[in-house]
């Protein structure tokens, strides 16, 4: 999927689109003393000079990252708000007396089971069992197959990827896709760069590796051998893996293959047999990176069986290890959110049970997060944000010099067609066959796996289902889907703690969240990925060569200005990974401009806080992104995050932008000035 996802970090976090927090409120009584923007600002910073600490650096100065955070900004300050509500939610379930099965029976009872630490810490690995002596009685690479497709219903993932969803060549309809996977790093990246914080990184993945095998049972030297082992397994998945910017050609990642076909490719998986035991029937699959299974299926006839078994432990372990005792979720913190990312204490639990049960059963709490949150008034305003930048963005296609009429009939056309979605679904999805209960936090997060699996398994063969969605209402983030050709704004993205609706001038608001969120959104559909999916979803060519060959040539530009940032010494920004996410902020930026340029504020022209409407425009912008991180995460966002970090998202779209130069006077020169001829020009 294109677009935003904030969950792991092969997709990271993107579209934090701005809100404001309460400290940069003021009464509503009073008269402000301070306009918000400008307590944001560091004005002692030429905007020509360092743009995002010109716009952001006063409020960074002062809101500097909790030891329990990874990063801090104007994101975290949202969902932190946010959990308070979805606490409250919790709270209320837990302590009513609920039928068995319902909604608020499943919510309460996740809420008691996942807050209880200490029963966790008696169950202690007990959850696995049944998992772990599977394991321990396989013998060859048969049985280690089986162990690795049993996991997928748990929802872990070892040595490949397989996912159900809609077929990129033809979207009304489902497609079992396999891949590339198996990776305990965040990246194939990871087990190359040379840079010294990346090469510490590994050295500390395989003391985590040996202290997890300790933790479920094993003499510590030969934790030690075994965990060097699964490494260089690892490292072995790891090259036959594609790089991060090499999965972003959807040409290239699709392979339909027939089952016959595919198992001849790896004679000792049987798929046919593989996919029948799921119930799964398929006459072809889509297979993303072919090569990849290939030499999965030599490694694993090349390495013993016991290298193996290892690998399964510690994957299984880790991934369930935030459910079980104690010793396993620090083990698991000291390596996630300590060295990957720079945490120097963990979250309190409550607000990680939440986190963890947003993923288990989001859905449930969507539903009442909506009733109590989202007001219709708010739903109205958004729906009708995205129809001016839609609009903006139809003048602005019939104006471009490179592009040709007959492809330019074309996007208007897919243009038109995108489906805005916008608050929370129309239709909420049956979670009668979830089953939650007491047994024990692990437990239920097995169950919540085993019912999306399920879920999935029912969709294959069916007609898709356009209306449903893959973030839930409180999630702080929005996608786009090229393959229902849609833009996804969950209610939480527009949550504005602190400050009335009304206080918020349109020109923050139109370069936060039409330009931030659905600006950027709606451009992905024609990024350099999403260009490549029609009005229809489906993945097929509707560039005539010259206005195709125009669009790589103007992305170029894009790829070579963030090749050229470098945000850690010897780490540079990864141009070509980053680009589609590059274009969506470069595009959405203009797209809002064009929104907001037809409101009584921009004609107006009157100032506020003494800025003019265009630059509270752009700062509106910049608060969108107003956030800072540990060099932890920044390392690891460098490699993994197909997002450039927050501070570049600003410098870099801006710079393109000739009303920005305007704005703030920016002269040749300045580290913010690019030569006009130098500067992106795509819309
Ligand atoms: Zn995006």
């Amino acid at each position: 999927m294109i677009g935003c996802n904030r969950n792991s970090l092969h997709v990271a976090v993107l579209c934090l689109l701005a809100a404001f927090s309460p400290t940069l409120a003021f009464a509503k009584h009073a008269s402000p003393p301070q306009d918000f923007l400008r307590a944001n600002m560091n004005a002692s910073i030429d905007p020509g000079k360092d743009f995002f600490d010109y716009a952001n650096g006063g409020w960074l100065a002062r809101h500097p990252i909790p030891a329990s955070e990874s990063s801090w900004g104007i994101g975290n300050v949202v969902e932190d708000q946010l959990r308070v509500s979805l606490r409250g939610i919790n709270e209320k379930a837990a302590n009513t007396n609920n039928p068995p099965g319902s909604d608020q029976q499943k919510i309460g009872d996740f809420w008691t089971t996942a807050m209880d630490a200490a029963k966790a810490d008696k169950l202690g690995v007990h959850p696995l069992d049944a998992e772990l002596a599977r394991i321990d009685a396989a013998n060859n690479e048969r049985d280690v197959l089986d162990i690795a497709f049993g996991f997928l219903p748990i929802g872990v993932e070892a040595f490949f990827g397989a996912d159900i969803h809609q077929d990129e060549k033809n979207s009304g309809a489902m497609a079992i896709h396999l891949g590339q996977g198996g990776l305990g790093l965040p990246e194939r990246d990871f087990y190359f760069n040379p840079e010294k914080g990346v090469a510490h990184i590994r050295e500390e993945y395989v003391a985590h590796i040996g202290r997890t095998l300790v933790l479920l049972g094993r003499d510590p030297q030969q934790a030690s051998d075994a965990a060097a082992k699964v490494m260089a397994f690892e490292t072995e998945l790891a090259k036959a893996s594609r790089k991060l910017e090499d999965l972003r050609d959807p040409q290239k990642n699709y392979n339909k293959m027939t089952l016959q076909d595919l198992t001849a490719h790896t004679p000792s998986i049987d798929w046919n047999a593989r996919l029948a035991a799921m119930d799964l029937h398929p006459d072809s699959v889509v297979v993303g990176q072919p090569e990849f299974l290939a030499a999965l299926e030599k490694l694993l006839k090349q390495t013993p069986v016991s290298v193996l078994r290892d690998y399964l432990r510690y994957h299984l372990a880790d991934s369930y290890a935030e459910y079980l005792s104690q010793a396993f979720d620090q083990e698991h913190f000291r390596f996630s959110g300590q060295v990957l990312n720079g945490q120097k204490e963990q979250r309190a639990r409550w607000k990680r049970v939440l986190d963890n049960e947003g993923n288990a059963m989001g859905m449930v709490l969507g539903k009442i997060f909506v009733q109590e949150y989202f007001p219709a008034a708010a739903k109205k305003r958004y729906v009708a944000l995205v129809e001016a930048i839609r609009t903006a963005y139809g003048e602005r296609i019939a104006r471009l010099d490179w592009m040709s009429a007959e492809t330019k009939a074309k996007a208007q056309q897919k243009l038109a067609a995108v489906t805005p979605k916008v608050g929370y679904p129309d239709k909420w999805k049956d979670y009668s066959a979830l089953v939650i209960g007491k047994d024990s936090y692990a437990q239920n997060m097995m169950n919540a796996a085993r019912w999306r699996f399920n879920d999935a398994i029912s969709k294959y063969g069916k007609p898709v289902d356009r209306s449903e969605w893959d973030m839930t209402p409180q999630t702080y983030n929005a996608y786009y889907n090229p393959s229902n050709n849609e833009i996804v704004l969950p209610a939480a993205i527009f949550t504005v703690p602190g400050v009335p609706d009304a206080q918020v001038d349109d020109a923050v608001v139109y370069g936060y969240a039409a330009a931030g969120t659905i600006g950027h959104e709606i451009t992905h559909g024609f990024d350099d990925e999403g260009r490549q999916f029609d009005a229809a979803g489906n993945l097929t060519n509707w560039w005539t060569a010259d206005d195709a060959k125009k669009f790589q040539q103007h992305a170029q530009v894009m790829v070579d200005e963030f090749n050229a940032y470098e945000p850690l010494p010897g780490l540079h920004i990864n141009g070509k990974a980053s680009l589609g996410e590059n274009i969506a902020d470069y595009g959405g930026l203009l797209l809002g401009l064009g929104a907001f340029k037809k409101t009584e504020q921009y004609k107006k022209g009157g100032k506020i806080g003494g800025l003019t409407p265009l630059q509270r425009y752009f700062l509106g912008y910049a608060m969108g992104w107003m956030s800072q991180q540990r060099e932890e995460q920044l390392r690891s966002r460098l490699l993994a995050d197909v997002h450039a970090p927050a501070k570049w998202r600003v410098l870099g779209p801006l710079s393109n932008i000739r009303e920005f130069y305007q704005a703030f006077g920016i002269k040749p020169g300045q580290p913010m000035w690019r030569a006009e001829a130098d500067r992106v020009r795509i819309w």
